[in-house]
């Protein structure tokens, strides 16, 4: 069985271009959707990343939507705990996908860490 995990040197779901994420405002309460803006730099990036390190500057104060946490996931996605697993490999790798390919060695890096 697969079991998720954030991959290293990776910071796919750092890339916010709401551009690319267009149900933002379906699972964002108005606060968070316009905090969610805040962060979102000219490149798309999210201006706490760290780019050379691919590291999130201010992790341990980094948005509740930032974490994978079932709480976090029941509450924004409806996701129950059980399903939160299977839930955050797809949420990675499609996030890897659009940033980074379908090819990429990130996604070769994090299918191999979770094992799919
Ligand atoms: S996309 Fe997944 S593996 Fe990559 S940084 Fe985000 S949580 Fe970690
Ligand atoms: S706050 Fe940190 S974890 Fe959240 S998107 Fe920005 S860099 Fe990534």
């Amino acid at each position: 069985m697969a079991n998720w995990l954030c991959v290293k040197q990776c910071g796919a779901c750092c890339h916010l271009d709401p551009g690319e994420r267009p149900d933002l405002e379906k699972y964002l309460t108005p606060e968070n959707l316009q905090l969610y803006l805040s962060l979102v730099g000219e490149d798309g990036w999210c201006i706490h990343f760290d780019a050379e390190a691919r590291e999130c500057k201010i992790y341990d104060q980094r948005p509740r939507f930032c974490r994978v946490q079932p709480d976090v996931f029941q509450e924004l996605y409806g996701i129950e705990p059980e399903e939160l697993n299977d839930f955050a490999i797809d949420c990675c790798q499609q996030q890897i996908e659009g940033v980074y390919g379908d090819s990429s060695p990130e996604m070769e890096r994090f299918n191999q860490a979770v094992e799919c």
